[in-house]
């Protein structure tokens, strides 16, 4: 998901060509303002943390680009591409590095595991949508 920071900065269109140019096939993709419930349920796990208030608040503070993508590995590689959940920690060449201003204000997000992966994808997209 391309968060409402990169997409406000204009930074949607580089981070795709990063996606693109290493080696992710885009399956699904949307652009879309989410109300609070839908980034309440799509961070839930994250409800008992002292951030998620603000969380929410910038997550839906304006328009989201959310994708379904594929490729051997994805889901490691995905998160070695956007790096560290800071980005001030993130290393150089990464998404977050580039395009990234405060770990809150983090540009983008990549399921962490293919199990999440799957809900998240389920999250935005039906079935007739993706195939
Ligand atoms: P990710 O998997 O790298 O996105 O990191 P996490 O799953 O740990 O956190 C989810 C998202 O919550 C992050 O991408 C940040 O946008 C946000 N977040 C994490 N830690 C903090 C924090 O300390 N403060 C705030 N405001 N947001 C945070």
């Amino acid at each position: 998901m391309i968060k409402p920071d990169a997409v406000a900065n204009q930074h949607t269109g580089k981070i795709i060509d990063d996606i693109l140019g290493a080696g992710f096939k885009i399956i699904a993709m949307k652009y879309v303002h989410l109300s609070d419930a839908m980034a309440e349920g799509f961070y839930a796990v994250h409800r008992e943390r002292p951030f998620f208030k603000d969380l929410v608040s910038f997550m839906t503070s304006g328009p989201i680009v959310a994708a379904i993508l594929e490729k051997d590995n994805a889901v490691e590689d995905f998160r070695k591409l956007i790096g560290a959940t800071n980005p001030a920690n993130a290393e150089e060449g990464t998404i977050r590095k580039k395009y990234a201003k405060s770990i809150d204000a983090n540009a983008i997000h990549g399921s962490d595991s293919n199990e999440n992966a799957e809900i998240e994808g389920n999250y935005f997209f039906s079935q007739f949508e993706r195939f």
